[in-house]
């Protein structure tokens, strides 16, 4: 596929390090879809399936809002068929991170360091134009089978996108992984969410992956069951994988490996197994680890490489996500500070500490219903922060993170329309 975005590529690109494998826009006005596969080269589903979905679009000559973009993560590593060569390319997305790579020169790049700065390429004019949240979807699959599922930071507006999904949605995995492009990309403001959708290898996951496109350009707003009549049969498949799972399962605890700790899951584990309190899940270097509480094992690891073992999670419900949505449109975390122990960070807008002995359960449960899902350890502080809740902020609202929002209307409703003269989008072919 030969598609391009006019004017977005970074002059130190070759061909074979374009990551725009397909657009299709139609020239209307609408919001900006962009997808992501293959971030990690040994996950070659959602790539087929972008390849796919954007085949469908013209073929049909779908009439779609807005743009699509599909974009290919790690194309080297996905030759290769490699998670990655030298580092996880889903973990060195921060501003420091994304500045540094920028700053050295590429002649100095290691095979991630050009997967990324070549993604940054076609993401930065992007976003530079953005007037309205763009739209991310992130296509990942997994090292054991079982049922697909969403990852997203918890702000409303990715919610609203994840929920319309079919699929289970789990909060509080992304803020637990530092450095995802999604949880950058979610930072600046704009929608982003990570799918799951089963084993690597699957033929299955595909499928799952191309109904996940569908969904998402709906929700976007990008097409609607009268351009795209298939979209009913998306929603009954991904249903029919969700199976007796929760809607929304809730994060509460992650088995970091460190480095030759010899971390081995016991065999016959799926993602969504339900496990008790005490059961073996795998062994290390230390002995036997167990189920701390009873609940979903998430993402047990079969590969050698990686340093997560396992998460687990809890269902949430649905009168907690209706309540914490309320309380968020009030802006409740202003009085956060009427906690107990809870002082705002003296140099970090938007974060709040707590000294680590006294925090309380209850506690913890306020701040994951305002979204500061994120935490670190400062010393003898616990620092609570969450990710960036709104695109617009508001001037009255004390969280806004410089930056940001530059160049960007703070009043009247967003347009489609006022693109800057800086985005010029690209034509259908
Ligand atoms: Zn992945």
């Amino acid at each position: 596929m030969t598609e391009r975005i006019a004017g977005t590529y970074a002059p130190t690109l070759t061909d074979s390090a374009d990551p725009v494998i397909g657009t299709w826009d139609t020239g209307r006005p609408g919001p900006t879809v962009v997808a992501v596969g293959a971030l990690h080269g040994n996950e070659p589903s959602g790539l087929l399936a972008l390849g796919r979905v954007l085949a469908h679009l013209r073929q049909a000559e779908v009439p779609l809002r807005g743009r699509f973009v599909g974009l290919v993560g790690n194309r080297a590593a996905h030759a290769a068929r490699v998670r990655y060569h030298v580092r996880d390319l889903n973990r060195g997305w921060d501003d420091a991170r994304v500045g540094a790579l920028l700053a050295r020169p590429p002649a100095d790049d290691d095979a991630e360091d050009r997967a990324q700065r070549a993604l940054l390429g076609v993401l930065a004019p992007l976003l530079a134009a953005a007037t309205e949240p763009l739209v991310f979807v992130d296509l990942h699959s997994m090292s054991s089978h079982g049922p697909p599922f969403a990852v997203l930071g918890d702000t409303l507006r990715n919610r609203r996108v994840g929920l319309s999904l079919c699929i289970p949605v789990v909060l509080g995995l992304d803020e637990t992984i530092d450095g995802t492009l999604m949880g950058w990309l979610v930072d600046q403001g704009h929608v982003g969410v990570g799918v799951e959708a089963g084993q690597h290898e699957d033929p299955a996951s595909i499928d799952v992956h191309c109904s996940i496109l569908w969904l998402t350009l709906a929700a976007a707003g990008a097409v609607d069951e009268g351009m795209c009549p298939w979209l009913p049969e998306h929603r009954r498949s991904l249903r029919g994988h969700a199976l007796d799972l929760p809607a929304v399962l809730e994060l509460r605890h992650h088995h970091r490996t460190p480095a030759g700790d010899g971390f081995v899951m016991r065999p016959g584990f799926r993602n969504f197994a339900r496990v008790r309190a005490g059961d073996a899940l795998a062994d290390d270097a230390q002995g036997v680890i167990t189920a701390p509480f009873s609940g979903h094992l998430m993402l047990p690891r079969y590969q050698p490489q990686g340093d997560d073992g396992f998460f687990m999670a809890s269902s949430v419900r649905r009168v907690w996500l209706d309540l914490s949505a309320r309380l968020r449109a009030t802006k409740a975390h202003r009085w956060i500070t009427r906690l107990p122990g809870v002082v705002p960070h003296p140099d970090l807008p938007d974060h709040y500490r707590v000294e680590a002995h006294r925090i309380r359960h209850h506690v913890v449960n306020v701040f994951h219903l305002l979204g500061y899902r994120r935490r670190h350890v400062e010393e003898e502080w616990l620092v609570f922060s969450r990710r960036r809740p709104d695109h617009r902020e508001d001037p009255s609202d004390a969280t806004d993170q410089a930056g940001q929002a530059d160049g960007v209307d703070r009043g009247g409703d967003p347009s489609h329309d006022d693109r800057s003269a800086g985005s010029q989008p690209p034509k259908a072919r």
